[in-house]
């Protein structure tokens, strides 16, 4: 059996196309605005794609880059200066941050409403409650792309790789609002592979390279490969050993090319919901 490959970067430029539609209707032009502090290469390269993607559909993106040197009181300065700006209905605050600063003071000083990574308290809190907030774009992006690849989610049994913040957890809420049977595993998890093997729907999102291998795949199950990590020789892997996983899967998403373009679309999704609730 050959799985499936669940194209992203086609769902995504799909989602993309529709919201730049959404967007040409509006009266206004939504505002996104992305705080980048330091030099990280990483986090540089993820800001260009977020703002190259908003500015083609029509959202005024904004990038403000500060020194690494930058004082925890100055962005939350900043941070106020952009809550109180009508023209800003997104503002993002680029991890990772530099050690002096903390960044969970950052994000609880986002206006919930302009919150388009979904990671404020009170947004976590609605997505826990199962009540409409700003969910977090990587587990929102990969619901979407289980619903374009038509996988039943409903009474599946669903295992996430991870319990970060980010996206473990949301997914876990996510997956859970859509009736799915729901276990997080984690670093002390006992024996992952034996876990692993009851999933119809496996996501991880751990950041270990290709730890997951075929054996650990029931056959058919759909696997979701968060995880981008790059190598010594700079080729990127999932967490999932994709040329093992291949041969046992259902369907799987490939690294590139899989959850991460969906991640950016619905940050742009994002921005325009927050801007519709928010200008009625
Ligand atoms: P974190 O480092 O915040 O969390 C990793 C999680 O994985 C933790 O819960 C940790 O457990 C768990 N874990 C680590 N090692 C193991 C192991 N050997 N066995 C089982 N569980 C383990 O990572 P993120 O959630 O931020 O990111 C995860 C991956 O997803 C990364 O590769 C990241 O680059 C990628 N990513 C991709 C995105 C995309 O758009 N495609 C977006 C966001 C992230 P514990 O809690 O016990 O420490």
């Amino acid at each position: 059996m050959t799985a499936r490959i669940i194209d992203g970067a086609a769902v995504a430029a799909a989602l993309r196309a529709r919201i730049a539609a959404q967007v040409a209707a509006l009266p206004y032009q939504p505002g996104l605005v992305v705080l980048l502090v330091g030099d990280d290469p990483a986090s540089a390269v993820y800001v260009r794609a977020k703002d190259r993607a908003a500015n083609a559909t029509g959202i005024t993106a904004e990038t403000i880059r500060l020194p690494a040197h930058t004082s925890q009181t100055e962005l939350l300065a900043r941070i106020a200066q952009l809550n109180a700006d009508a023209a800003v209905d997104g503002i993002l605050v680029q991890l990772p941050l530099p050690a002096h600063v903390d960044s969970q003071v950052l994000v609880e000083a986002i206006d919930p409403a302009k919150d388009v990574d979904g990671f404020h308290p009170l947004n976590v809190g609605r997505l826990a409650s199962g009540r409409a907030g700003l969910v977090p774009c990587t587990p929102r992006g990969v619901m979407k792309l289980l619903a374009a690849s038509a996988i039943p989610v409903e009474g599946a049994r669903a295992l996430i790789l991870g319990r970060s913040t980010i996206v473990g957890r949301p997914m876990a809420s996510l997956l859970l609002a859509a009736n799915a049977t729901v276990t997080v595993t984690h670093s002390r998890t006992r024996d992952l592979a034996a876990e692993c093997r009851r999933a119809d729907i496996l996501v991880s999102a751990i950041g270990k390279p290709e730890l997951v291998r075929g054996d650990w795949i029931a056959p058919g199950a759909t696997v979701i490969d968060v995880g981008i990590n790059r190598l010594s020789a700079g080729k990127l892997v999932g967490d999932v050993a994709f040329a093992e996983a291949v041969s046992v899967a259902g369907a799987i998403t490939p690294v590139p090319g899989g959850v991460g373009p969906m991640t950016i679309a619905c940050l742009l999704e994002n921005t325009v919901l927050a801007a519709q609730r928010r200008r009625g």
